[in-house]
């Protein structure tokens, strides 16, 4: 898989002489994201709870996407906390309003207090059957509505199997990003073999799969690639976060199952607060 020069040169770097070249920092300025996927998971008092055990960081943006019917209560336990908590939906539909039962608008979303969304989830894509012109849809709706999208990716272990990771990706990405020249994005590279199976991708691998991923964007974006944070997710956790986070092109975790424990996910956010202190 192709590198692409900038992140050979600062692993380069990195590896062989350490972080700091005669007192130049060797350090993106991307954003930092640790942000959680709850999924179908918790009721009122178990976010009551969480909210109440989670300290946070101001050193990296910490992002909750909780499912829709607990977005407004979390947004007001997120100001009463005071704590520095973002808050995600995890679906958006792609227009403003209508006769669409059980959907829910960007607006909507924005109504109760979300900075964010996750669009193209792989359950989604699975047992929605969302697919790339949708991801799309959804992404400039969501952009348009004032929301940063978390678009996600990633291959099936059929795919990388048969060696098609790059080509599954890039489509992927032409896909979702078709007509969106804001870099007002973030993207989550999650292996779908990864996801929820504790098999979780080593942090070579990802970092190797993240440098594939911003070579094409550059392709897509030009230098805005650049300032695109890419995300890791498939079974992180607060034992293996510490490795993602020492990779140059790996921007912080998307977290599904270790999100639901408020101390291992505020563990995970300290490995990648730390981060960002040592950077
Ligand atoms: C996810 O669903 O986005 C995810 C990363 O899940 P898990 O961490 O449980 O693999």
């Amino acid at each position: 898989m192709e590198h692409s020069i900038e992140s050979y040169i600062k692993n380069l770097v990195r590896d062989v002489i350490g972080q700091n070249l005669c007192g130049l920092q060797i350090q993106s300025d991307r954003q930092t994201y640790v942000i959680a996927n709850w999924k179908m998971n918790k009721n009122l008092n178990e976010t009551a709870e969480f909210f109440q055990k989670i300290n946070s960081s101001h050193d990296v943006s910490v992002v909750i996407c909780p499912p829709t019917q607990l977005l407004y209560p979390a947004h007001l336990l997120i100001k009463q906390s005071g704590k520095p908590i973002g808050l995600g939906g995890q679906n958006v539909h792609w227009v403003d309003k209508g006769a669409y039962t059980g959907e829910t608008s960007g607006n909507m979303l924005k109504g109760v207090g979300c900075e964010y969304v996750i669009i193209g989830h792989s359950e989604r894509r699975q047992y929605s059957f969302e697919d790339d012109e949708l991801v799309n849809k959804k992404a400039l709706h969501a952009i348009k509505s004032g929301l940063i999208p978390i678009i996600c990716i990633g291959e099936t272990l059929g795919q990388k199997n048969s060696m098609q990771t790059e080509q599954v990706l890039s489509k992927q990405l032409f896909g979702a990003l078709k007509d969106i020249d804001s870099s007002q994005f973030i993207l989550a590279y999650e292996p779908v073999w990864a996801i929820g199976t504790g098999q979780s991708a080593t942090a070579e691998l990802a970092q190797e799969t993240h440098a594939y991923i911003r070579s094409v964007l550059k392709q897509i974006l030009g230098q805005k690639a650049e300032s695109i944070s890419i995300l890791y997710g498939g079974s992180a956790n607060d034992s293996n976060a510490a490795d993602y986070s020492a990779m140059p092109d790996i921007d912080g975790v998307l977290v599904g199952g270790a999100s639901l424990n408020a101390h291992v996910f505020d563990a995970i956010i300290n490995v990648f607060a730390k981060g960002e202190q040592n950077s």
